[in-house]
């Protein structure tokens, strides 16, 4: 009993140790087991979180697509507009220039008796070899003068002797002819209606070393110069040598454009040689630079 009594504080000691231990060993059970309920909290989280970043990072790719095909689409849409826009302006351009200008006339083509040039200007005296007055469209002067002004630079003596003729002018004219040089007439001066004096871009040129006559023109330093230069100012010889439209007439000149006469240059070609449909896709850029 004594024993029993002395050894029950150590018993008891043991007791509260044993006690100590399996209630601390206990908390660190529950402790683990929280936190290891925790973790797998978190990583269950983890994986949610991972889920919706990779459903995130689709939902962009998928609107990044969607956004690149609406911006395609603005793109294209943006560029038929600018067609569009590039086509109306083009056809305004064109319907500002009269078709006839680079329509061909001789013998062969006729020309309405109802033409008139859109607008005309007259020809500076200082130009013109004759006391007449004459008159050019009003958008191929500045590249008429431009022709005169650069010859004049070269030492050049060139004039005008006829710009714009009218139907009716043309029609007396003919009449006058006929009456000098008979039924010959026909090949020399064009029937109203078939000159292109009457379009307003052509004309006849002079030079003091004919005494302003036309005859004997092409022997001239004022042809050779022409036929060098003139094609520069959107000029060119209507009717050369051995042509099958009309005589050959080294003085008459018309303008066509500077691209126009800048092919028929390059290509050694004439105007009416060259297919109306050809010459048409010109039109557009006649009195361009
Ligand atoms: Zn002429």
């Amino acid at each position: 009993m004594a024993a029993a009594t002395k050894a029950s504080p150590l018993v008891l000691g043991l007791g509260v140790l044993v006690l100590i231990l399996l209630g601390a060993s206990g908390y660190s059970y529950y402790a683990l087991a929280k936190s290891a309920a925790s973790l797998t909290e978190a990583q269950s989280q983890v994986r949610d979180l991972t889920t919706k970043l990779a459903n995130s990072e689709t939902d962009n790719a998928q609107l990044s697509e969607a956004l690149q095909t609406e911006k395609e689409r603005n793109d294209d849409f943006q560029n038929q507009i600018d067609d569009i826009s590039g086509t109306v302006g083009k056809l305004d351009k064109l319907s500002k220039i009269d078709p006839e200008l680079l329509e061909k006339y001789s013998k062969v083509f006729f020309l309405n008796e109802n033409y008139i040039p859109s607008k005309l200007t007259q020809i500076p005296q200082r130009w013109v070899s004759n006391a007449e007055d004459e008159y050019f469209h009003a958008q191929a002067w500045p590249f008429l003068e431009d022709l005169l002004d650069a010859a004049k630079d070269d030492g050049i003596n060139l004039t005008v002797v006829s710009g714009y003729r009218s139907f009716d002018k043309q029609k007396v004219l003919k009449g006058a002819y006929t009456v000098t040089y008979g039924t010959g007439a026909n090949a020399f001066s064009a029937d109203q209606g078939y000159s292109e004096h009457q379009l307003g871009t052509a004309l006849d040129f002079s030079t003091k070393e004919t005494g302003g006559a036309l005859d004997g023109f092409q022997n001239t330093t004022a042809y050779d110069w022409l036929a060098d230069n003139a094609y520069k100012y959107g000029f060119i010889l209507s009717y050369p040598p051995n042509n099958t439209y009309y005589e050959y007439e080294p003085w008459h000149w018309r303008f066509v454009g500077k691209d126009l006469a800048d092919y028929l240059h390059d290509h050694k070609k004439h105007f009416y040689d060259l297919d109306q449909r050809d010459i048409d896709t010109y039109l557009i850029d006649l009195f361009d630079n």
